[in-house]
């Protein structure tokens, strides 16, 4: 277990922040690991939950991107009124998602959290090009770090809105069984899938049905 501090935390969508922490010596991780992240207060400290690490391996600094559940007053609630200073507990990262290789990754919602370190790695590599993002919320203002994205994987990126015809979505409708038979042609890449659980299942079925092979995991 690690001791960390809150050092800035910032919206960026509606339920989404990023929270930035002290780095402790010697703590390191690779692309697409986890940890679990505890407040260090006595009624929160067997509280902790699982979080993507989002910032480059080399940063002074750790970053999560954390989509809080205001319903029941959970952890992520509490989190998301913390303010700098806030002492945080972290665990060792551990393995979520493994890159395996060029591919797509299809997200809904937070789900693109797991994502984004592996995202960043490749594209700072410059072995992002020709691989795909289908990134699927209900509206764009539910979209985490759009033009990043955008610029990541250039018209290999398809913004889906399920509740929205606008613009700033490259389509309107739903991940479905139609949309993935048309837009996946090469079975032999590699499908990393993370999202709401009806999402995955639905993105999943299809994907195996076609003979794809998917890594995934629920939530977001
Ligand atoms: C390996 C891994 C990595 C992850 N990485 C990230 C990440 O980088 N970013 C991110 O945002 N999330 C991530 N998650 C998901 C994250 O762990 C959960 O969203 C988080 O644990 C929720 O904690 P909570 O205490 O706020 O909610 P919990 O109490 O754990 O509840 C979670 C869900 O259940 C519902 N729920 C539970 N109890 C009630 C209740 N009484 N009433 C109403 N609804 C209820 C909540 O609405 C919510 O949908 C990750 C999960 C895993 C497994």
């Amino acid at each position: 277990m690690f001791q960390t501090e809150l050092l800035l935390r910032e919206f960026v969508t509606h339920d989404v922040q990023r929270y930035i922490l002290s780095k402790p010596d010697g703590y390191t991780f690779t692309p697409g690991q986890a940890l679990e992240l505890a407040i260090d207060e006595p009624e929160w400290r067997d509280q902790g939950r699982p979080f993507t690490l989002t910032n480059r391996v080399d940063d002074r600094v750790l970053e999560l991107m954390i989509k809080s559940y205001d319903d029941h007053g959970g952890m992520t609630h509490r989190l998301a009124t913390s303010s700098p200073g806030q002492k945080l507990r972290i665990t060792e990262p551990f393995d979520s998602f493994n890159y395996e290789g060029p591919g797509w990754f299809i997200a809904g919602g937070a789900g693109i959290t797991p994502f984004l370190a592996i995202i960043r790695d490749l594209a700072d590599r410059g072995q992002l090009k020709g691989q795909k993002l289908i990134y699927s919320n209900k509206t764009h203002n539910d979209i985490i770090q759009q033009r990043e994205l955008e610029a990541a994987f250039g018209e290999n990126a398809h913004f889906v809105c399920t509740r929205e015809n606008s613009p700033l979505c490259t389509h309107s409708g739903h991940v479905d069984d139609a949309f993935l038979r048309e837009h996946v042609r090469d079975l032999s890449e590699a499908f990393y899938v993370c999202g709401p659980p009806a999402f995955t299942d639905q993105v999943k079925k299809t994907l195996a049905d076609l003979g794809g092979n998917t890594q995934s995991m629920e939530f977001g």
